[in-house]
């Protein structure tokens, strides 16, 4: 038998990038090599405003569907890599789409969202964002029921811009391992970059790493290690360093690289409707390192973590194969989807 030889075992995936898009940025992650990313649809917009963005995808799935497709499941995301396409993941980095109605969670999902950042920067129903003094916390009803609803519908909860208290306590209410999809290790970064409080405490990602969950490492300069000069020699010690805190199972990519927007987008995304001035002074567009100018390096992670001392499985850990396994976790064995199975006969 004349047999194409199985696509590798292993995947690349950046688990959230936030930019304008256009087919350049598709073709990007195609020269990247990447099997997944995981795309933002909403900051502050409610559930109106982002059904439209899901439409949006929609129509992106149909003229581009040479090189991306809808990743609804693991089974999607290894298709698309047998495809030669890149499997797209939608997610909210906000609540805000539930507005304040436990039904939504299951209506976004049934439209295709994966992934939900229970809070940004600030306080809403669910609990306090990461610039919140104090952080009160998962809210005692709302709170609870939307990560017990995300849970039993698999629906990924990313703790990226919640507060200390929010994320330590998700992590105790969440049935299913979470996700920080982009952030880095507060105590490996230190305080003098801009978006400081956005970086996560030992205390947190130990927590996360014990119930099973993965933190996506950024490369976005204001969150990075030694800020816009972050070579990536350093980037990847900042990875080595975390291996070494959490385990090499709990590390992954979340670059947060947004390509393409008009400089206004900053104004939205840190003040939204709430606020006329933003609480942290605005500092234009970032310039992303020489090595990560786009998707299209992704290639140098491999380079810079080999120099690091991981090994070629290690890296694939690191570079996606840690992804795929808790979006396994996660997403397939949620309660909603047994039930699924089970009541269609497929034991
Ligand atoms: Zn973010």
């Amino acid at each position: 038998m004349n047999q194409q030889p199985s696509p590798a075992a292993h995947f690349r995936v950046d688990a959230l990038q936030c930019s304008r898009w256009t087919r350049v940025r598709f073709e990007e992650w195609r020269r990247g090599g990447l099997d997944c990313v995981h795309v933002t649809l909403a900051i502050w917009e409610d559930a109106r405003e982002t059904l439209r963005v899901v439409g949006q995808w929609e129509r992106f799935f149909r003229e581009h569907a040479d090189i991306i497709a809808p990743a609804r499941s693991v089974a999607d995301v290894r298709a698309a890599k047998e495809a030669g396409k890149t499997a797209v993941m939608l997610g909210v980095q906000n609540t805000s789409p539930f507005e304040d109605d436990l039904d939504l969670v299951s209506a976004f999902h049934a439209a295709g969202v994966r992934i939900a950042q229970l809070t940004y920067n600030v306080q809403n129903l669910v609990g306090g964002g990461c610039w919140e003094d104090p952080d009160p916390g998962i809210s005692g009803y709302y709170g609870r029921n939307i990560i017990a609803e995300m849970n039993r519908v698999g629906m990924l909860i990313d703790l990226s811009h919640c507060g200390e208290r929010t994320c330590l306590e998700a992590i105790e209410l969440s049935e299913a391992p979470v996700a920080i999809t982009h952030g880095n290790p507060a105590a490996f970064v230190g305080g003098a970059v801009e978006l400081a409080a956005r970086n996560r405490s030992n205390e947190v990602l130990q927590a996360l790493a014990e119930r099973g969950g993965v933190i996506g490492l950024s490369t976005y300069p204001r969150l990075a290690p030694d800020g816009n000069d972050c070579t990536l020699a350093r980037f990847c010690e900042m990875v080595a360093w975390t291996v070494e805190l959490v385990g090499i199972e709990h590390v992954g990519i979340g670059t947060d690289l947004y390509l393409g927007h008009d400089p206004s987008i900053l104004g939205w995304w840190r003040k939204g409707r709430w606020s006329r001035e933003v609480a942290i002074p605005l500092s234009g567009l970032p310039v992303f390192p020489d090595w990560m100018q786009s998707p299209a390096d992704f290639d140098n992670f491999a380079t810079g973590l080999a120099q690091q001392g991981l090994t070629e499985n290690e890296i694939h850990q690191v570079l996606g194969d840690n992804w795929i396994r808790l979006l396994e976790q996660v997403i397939v064995t949620a309660p909603a989807n047994v039930a699924h199975l089970t009541s269609a006969g497929q034991k």
